[in-house]
């Protein structure tokens, strides 16, 4: 049977309370050979979406890790979604909880886009 995200792995979102931004991370990965996946400091509003992403890089990463796989550093576009993939560093804080005993990649903002927004340079045209 393929892999299949949504069915082969978990995906957890932390949050510490109200105001607080989001932690979601994937389990069970390394099971297909893969390092486990997380992004940090999401508003929780867009957890949904992040799951969604998250399920979809990892069904690209099982299906094509062995043949071309993903190196940190590298920038990837899913869709609408372009990121970079960082190794994820183990804190002292970290350990001990269960999410670092696997390799852990970690998707962050690709210097590629920061200032770079369509909407904004649209209406900006629009205003002058
Ligand atoms: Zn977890």
């Amino acid at each position: 049977m393929a892999f299949k995200a949504s069915r082969d792995i978990q995906i957890h979102l932390v949050t510490d309370g109200a105001n607080t931004k989001g932690w979601i991370h994937t389990h069970g990965l390394e099971k297909f050979g893969v390092p486990d996946l997380e992004i940090r400091e999401i508003p929780l509003f867009l957890g949904p979406y992040a799951c969604l992403l998250l399920n979809e890089f990892a069904e690209y990463l099982v299906d094509n890790f062995e043949r071309k796989p993903v190196i940190p550093g590298q920038t990837i576009q899913m869709g609408p979604c372009v990121f970079t993939v960082e190794e994820c560093p183990i804190l002292p804080e970290d350990e001990g909880d269960g999410h670092y005993t696997v390799r852990r990649f970690r998707l962050v903002d690709s210097a590629k886009m920061i200032g770079r927004c369509h909407a904004h340079q649209k209406s900006a045209r629009t205003t002058h």
